[in-house]
């Protein structure tokens, strides 16, 4: 990821907090297409899927991590804390570990047992919460009230998304100076969504691309799906989403807090908002693994389930360049494999 320094925020090359993150494999998927687009080949997009399952810990939430924490390096913040639905804690707690800032993180007690087990195993302070993340949250504000912590939740602190951005200068780079036509992203609080669409500004402004850009669709589950509500309803902003529930722990976010700047980008850039179901984000999962050797965590299995649908409905056309997210391994999801 720290290819891209220059245009990272971050001036002194000794606080590069690094574990390797970034430059994850962009991958044709032929057979996935064809599983998509249930035997029309004819008239099917063309598929890839940008695979962040290889990051360290396990999912794109490193990109973000390493940035916040290279900063709080920099600007000599000792400790740091954040709400977590799960993979943000466990890359924190690594990437402190790592650039010796010490992490507090408040995750729902009821998160997958191998985010809780990662946060402890890299020295992090984990505190569970009979809640969800929205509840971490209020957690985590008074203790940076009244302790010190400095608070990294989604997009209240820049640097994430900035970590994050490098998700668009990496398609830019991987389709040899283009933009592909489509980009599903699986959203909880919006990070990469609103990340990848500032990189698509500073590529033009370098004068790499033109005007045009990818129509971008959040995806959601209809467990949690408090983007989808807004963007059908026309809303700028979100509502709560009440008893958020999805086994997709990435997109249990009721209360996104950048919900204005998701929407904004949605709609600026002529894509949409999908919510798929519980069995359909399940199974789709399981297709990638089965179709092409992809360990698709349950967020990636909602962005496969959602394209089968923009096919169906004919948002998504033939000839198109079209990438699929899958945000993190599935090898944090024991229990949700076929054959499990
Ligand atoms: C956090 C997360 C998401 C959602 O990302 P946002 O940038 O918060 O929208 C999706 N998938 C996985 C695996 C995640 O950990």
């Amino acid at each position: 990821m720290w290819r891209y320094s220059e245009l990272l925020p971050i001036r002194d090359p000794a606080a590069v907090t690094s574990l390797g993150e970034g430059m994850t494999p962009l991958l044709p998927c032929c057979r996935l297409t064809a599983v998509i687009a249930r035997g029309g080949l004819s008239a099917a997009p063309i598929f890839f899927v940008k695979d962040e399952g290889g990051n360290p810990t396990g999912s794109f939430k490193a990109r973000g991590l390493s940035a916040a924490v290279s900063k709080a390096v920099e600007l000599g913040i000792k400790k740091i804390a954040l709400p977590t639905a799960g993979n943000a804690g466990g890359a924190a707690a690594a990437y402190g570990a790592r650039g010796k800032v010490a992490v507090y993180v408040a995750m729902p007690r009821d998160a997958p047992r191998a985010m809780k087990d990662e946060v402890v195993a890299y020295g992090g302070e984990l505190e569970l919460v009979d809640g969800l993340i929205s509840d971490a949250g209020k957690l985590v504000a008074e203790r940076s009230k009244n302790d010190g912590w400095f608070d990294v939740a989604t997009l209240k602190e820049p640097y994430r998304g900035e970590g994050k951005k490098t998700l668009g200068f990496e398609l830019w780079e991987q389709f040899d100076g283009e933009l592909p036509d489509a980009i599903l992203y699986p959203t909880g609080g919006g990070t990469g969504l609103v990340g990848m669409w500032k990189a698509f500004d500073e590529l033009e402004a370098m004068g790499l691309v033109d005007k045009a850009r990818p129509r971008m669709y959040a995806i959601q589950s209809s467990g949690c799906a408090p983007v989808v509500k807004a963007f059908d309803a026309g809303a700028e902003r979100a509502e709560a989403w009440m008893d958020a529930a999805t086994m997709a722990p990435g997109i249990r976010v009721p209360t996104p807090f950048a919900d204005d700047l998701i929407l904004e980008t949605l709609r600026a850039s002529g894509g949409g908002a999908v919510a798929v179901e519980e069995e359909e984000l399940l199974a789709s999962m399981r297709e990638v693994a089965a179709a092409e050797g992809i360990d698709a965590c349950p967020e990636g299995g909602a962005v496969v389930a959602a394209a089968k649908r923009l096919v169906a409905d004919g948002s998504l056309v033939a000839g198109e360049r079209v990438v699929l997210f899958n945000t993190g391994s599935g090898l944090k999801h024991p229990e949700l494999r076929a054959g499990a």
